[in-house]
């Protein structure tokens, strides 16, 4: 593999250019060079460092943008957001690590259905019974209204 000493990111030994940045300034990717693994967010990014420090990899984190390109309209890429850094030598295990990672937080994630359309769906039935109850209600109040003005005019015989 080469590392790319721009923007530190690893790549195929056929590559003249790196296809992350495109600087042709490659060399032979050493153990010790810390390479780019992924950019992450705040909460992601603590716990990959958390992760990777209780398998014995050391990683670095940098603030994501430094030293390239900012994608300033992307909305996916917070300001707050980390760029992951680990040993060419742990590299593969880092990538298996986050991968693992990431699958265990998706799991984790409410599944929309449960959590957002039941409550929906049961609000609308809630909305549509109380407007259901208050018409009863009110034909409820004009019917005894109506009963008792007749009651009372039959009282007095006004009828
Ligand atoms: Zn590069």
């Amino acid at each position: 593999m080469q590392y790319c000493k721009r923007c530190s990111s690893v790549c195929e030994d056929h590559l003249h250019r790196c296809p992350n940045c495109n600087s042709n300034k490659l060399r032979k990717a050493l153990e010790d060079d810390y390479v780019y693994l992924q950019r992450a967010d705040v909460y992601t990014a603590g716990r990959l460092e958390g992760l990777f420090t209780e398998n014995g990899i050391d990683c670095r984190l940098e603030p994501y943008g430094k030293g390239r390109p900012a994608p300033l309209y992307d909305s996916e890429v917070m300001p707050t957001d980390k760029s992951v850094f680990v040993p060419f030598k742990d590299l593969q295990e880092a990538r298996d690590l986050a991968a693992a990672l990431y699958r265990e937080m998706e799991a984790d994630e409410p599944k929309e259905e449960e959590f957002e359309d039941m409550p929906r769906r049961k609000r609308i039935l809630v909305q549509a019974l109380s407007a259901i109850a208050f018409i009863l209600l009110i034909m409820l109040a004009v019917f005894a209204a109506d009963a008792a003005a007749g009651w009372l005019k039959g009282l007095f015989g006004l009828g």
